[in-house]
């Protein structure tokens, strides 16, 4: 009986219960005057390095800047243990879902020693950021995800059977290929509102799969607004009932992974050209895909499986206009000799501090490690 009760199995809609609530109501209370008072939702990366966690506090002013907002010690997960752990806060958006005057607050989560805590990739992104901001490093990362409904089936597609074979979604319009588009635009809306610098969004090859783009950022803010922009997407995919996972390959077969492509530039790469971070990049290749998602390359191994849009897990490639390589110099900046580069192997789920930290070591450190 147990079993009966927790399994999935038992749930007969793909959208949450919590989604249908009654949205009339919840907007009478939600428009209540609330006096000086401020909310401040802090959000940290919890000790897996994958999920986001908050908790939210009252302030009795409104926080003109992230120095307004003090650090929290609170009781935190690790390993499964209860520990203590400090919240300090770096990043401050405005909060688009019981809007202004209420805010989030990304955090950096330490231990109570101030030492960072494992799942803090920030910390050492940040100083390697520090060493390279004379190059003003600019990233834009484009992260893709996959809708699915509570029941985990991908949202929108048939209970029995499968949607049409890829061909026909990528970047289209339409009732019979656009799953989920609703989730897409609350979610554009509400980054624009926070101060996320997203760039745009398309949906992608595979049925109920899309991407936003967040960037051109400079240097640590590329972490910062991406993380933000997850847990944005987390919490509106919540008001819809549906689920955005991360999975770089949420299904097997012929349906495409999910990547969180990487474009970057430094002041010298966008003015006189010289790419040749390429060649540094070949170089490193193994240790890149470590980085690339959170279990050291074990995620990327079901995406990178070597086809036409994917490259290989186990080779290195790059190439002008080429979707197929790990590198792709696109056709414009090419002819111009300057611009950026993408870098088409980090998964879904990688962590951005991670991916821009690597990158910074391997083209922008000169002579260290
Ligand atoms: P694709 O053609 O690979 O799908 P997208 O339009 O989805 O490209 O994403 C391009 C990304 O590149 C955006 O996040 C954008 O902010 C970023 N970008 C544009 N110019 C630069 C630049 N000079 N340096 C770094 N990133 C850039
Ligand atoms: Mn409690
Ligand atoms: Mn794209
Ligand atoms: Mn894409
Ligand atoms: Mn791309």
């Amino acid at each position: 009986i147990p079993f009966l009760f927790y399994s999935q199995f038992v749930q007969m809609s793909c959208v949450s219960d919590s989604s249908r609530l009654n949205k009339f109501l919840r907007e009478r209370y939600l428009n209540l005057p609330q006096g000086e008072f401020c909310q401040v939702t802090y959000v940290w990366i919890a000790y897996c390095g994958m999920d986001l966690c908050y908790k939210t506090r009252t302030m009795d002013f409104t926080p003109k800047t992230i120095a307004d907002i003090p650090e929290w010690d609170i009781i935190g997960q690790t390993e499964g243990f209860s520990t203590e752990m400090l919240l300090a806060p770096v990043c401050m958006f405005r909060d688009p879902f019981i809007l202004d005057s209420n805010k989030l607050v990304l955090c950096e989560v330490l231990k109570n020693t101030r030492e960072p805590a494992e799942s803090n990739q920030r910390n050492s992104c940040n100083k390697i950021m520090e060493k390279v901001k004379e190059l003003h490093p600019w990233f834009g990362m484009e992260q893709e995800y996959t809708l699915l409904g509570v029941d985990g089936h991908p949202f929108g597609w048939p209970r029995l059977g499968f949607p049409k074979p890829q061909g026909t979604y990528y970047r289209c319009v339409g009732a019979d290929r656009a799953f989920g588009r609703d989730i897409v635009e609350c979610h554009y809306k509400a980054c624009l509102y926070a101060g996320i610098k997203i760039s745009g969004t398309n949906p992608e090859v595979m049925p109920s799969q899309w991407e936003f783009q967040v960037g051109p950022c400079e240097g640590i803010e590329m972490g910062d607004h991406l993380w933000m922009a997850r847990f944005l997407l987390h919490r509106v995919c919540e008001d819809f009932g549906v689920v955005a996972t991360l999975d770089p390959k949420p299904m097997t077969g012929d349906w495409n992974g999910a990547g969180c492509h990487i474009n970057v530039s430094t002041v010298q790469m966008r003015e006189q050209g010289g790419i040749e971070a390429i060649e540094k990049l070949r170089k490193r290749h193994a240790e890149h895909i470590r980085v690339y998602d959170p279990n050291g390359g074990e995620d990327n191994k079901r995406r990178l499986i070597g086809c036409q849009v994917f490259s290989s897990i186990n080779d290195f490639s790059a190439g002008v206009a080429n979707r197929g390589a790990s590198i792709r110099i696109p056709y414009r900046v090419a002819q111009n000799k300057c611009g950026y580069f993408e870098d088409r192997r980090p998964a879904a789920n990688c962590d951005p501090y991670a991916v821009t930290c690597a990158m910074a070591r391997t083209c922008m450190l000169e002579g260290e490690e």
